[in-house]
């Protein structure tokens, strides 16, 4: 079987090098082409001894997902729809801002949680992405774009706000982040790498151990009976056991906030009394919120909050010293916003109305 080599990270390449007979520094060399130089082709890889390079010919290969479609916004954000198989397709989201880029990464075809207000979640879940797929992401968007006048590479944060819930496959995820991490593949440092989750909150414990990131949790609303309507699996990991979780998490983590995203949806979760109730919730909680106007996608029963709403709610988190920003909508005219990723392959009507940029490769 031909081994993909976007599927280790350091640890997992040097034992395979190990397995194939080779020492831990080949294992570096190759990790650096492939991730620092993005290079796929094991013949370019110059400081390799000839023998080697045939041999990784042989048994290995650099395989990243294959793009279907790329849509450009007209605000410079690039959603690219990648096939994962089976009918299956996920996207990634390039977000260009002045001084960074940020890539939005999926970690799941589909979503098996299914809260009320998300597109992802309204297909169900397929299956969990392969370390490939994800790092293949983050290779491929990279190469794709090109490095800047500088020399540097476009991603400079990546955010695992794309389609399914990251610490719902955490083995992969997590390799995926160290590679996101190691200063022989992407070199980020761990503030500028995000991992949002609706609050598996054993998962939360294992990531603070195992790969301590930036956190942003999924809230969006002030109490149990409101949030088990609109993220179900509050009911197995209540808000009490949440907020804990962060509290823990907060003892090793490369910031010393938790970002709490909240979807704001109009009359079911924007009132003053909300934001009231949110305040006295995440009392003992250093954080800083990011509210989300709601993005509607079709069959959705929700409308978004108005601009005056969102304001209001805002202004009134920050006088109770809660750091509260708005997130800027991006790309939603291609439906690259939050929530509104779905990997649809069929999607005749988005394809007549939109620029899109056939992608063959
Ligand atoms: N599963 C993870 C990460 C992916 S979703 C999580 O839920 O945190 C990324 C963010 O987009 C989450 O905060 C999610 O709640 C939000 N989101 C989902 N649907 C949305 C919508 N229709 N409008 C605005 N934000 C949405
Ligand atoms: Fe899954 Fe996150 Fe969407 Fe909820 S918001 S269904 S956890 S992707």
């Amino acid at each position: 079987m031909t081994q993909n080599l976007l599927d280790f990270d350091a640890q997992q390449m040097t034992a395979w090098f190990a397995e194939q007979g080779e020492k831990p520094f080949r294992a570096k060399q190759v990790l650096r082409w492939i991730h620092k130089a993005g290079e796929p082709d094991f013949d370019a890889m110059s400081d390799l001894a000839a023998s080697l390079r045939t041999k990784l010919k042989q048994t290995a290969c650099v395989t990243s997902p294959s793009v279907m479609r790329e849509e450009l916004s007209d605000d410079g954000t690039r959603k690219w729809l990648l096939d994962v198989g089976t009918g299956n397709a996920v996207e990634t989201v390039f977000i260009p801002e002045e001084t960074r880029g940020t890539l939005c990464v999926s970690s799941q075809a589909g979503c098996a949680l299914d809260c009320s207000f998300c597109s992802t979640g309204k297909q169900g879940f397929n299956r969990n992405l392969s370390v490939a797929e994800i790092i293949g992401q983050v290779w491929w968007a990279n190469r794709e774009i090109g490095k800047d006048a500088d020399g540097n590479w476009p991603i400079s944060n990546v955010v695992m706000m794309g389609m399914g819930e990251p610490l719902l496959n955490f083995d992969n995820t997590v390799s995926a982040l160290r590679l996101m991490l190691d200063d022989h593949a992407y070199g980020l440092s761990r503030r500028r790498v995000t991992v949002s989750t609706s609050g598996i909150v054993p998962a939360m414990d294992r990531l603070r151990d195992e790969c301590p990131v930036a956190l942003a949790v999924s809230l969006h609303a002030p109490n149990d009976t409101l949030r088990n309507e609109l993220v179900p699996v509050n009911q197995k990991y209540p808000l009490r056991e949440l907020l804990a979780a962060c509290q823990r998490y907060l003892e090793r983590a490369p910031r010393d906030f938790v970002t709490f995203e909240y979807v704001m949806i109009d009359g079911v979760n924007d009132s003053a009394k909300d934001a009231r109730e949110l305040i006295a919730l995440v009392r003992d909680v250093p954080c800083k919120f990011n509210l989300i106007p709601f993005n509607p996608f079709p069959q959705s029963p929700y409308k978004r909050s108005s601009a005056e709403a969102v304001r209001r709610f805002r202004d009134t988190l920050m006088q109770a010293d809660i750091v509260t920003t708005t997130r800027k909508t991006r790309g939603d005219d291609i439906a690259a916003a939050c929530g509104q990723l779905a990997g649809q392959v069929q999607d005749k009507t988005k394809r007549t109305q939109q620029r899109i940029v056939e992608v063959s490769r």
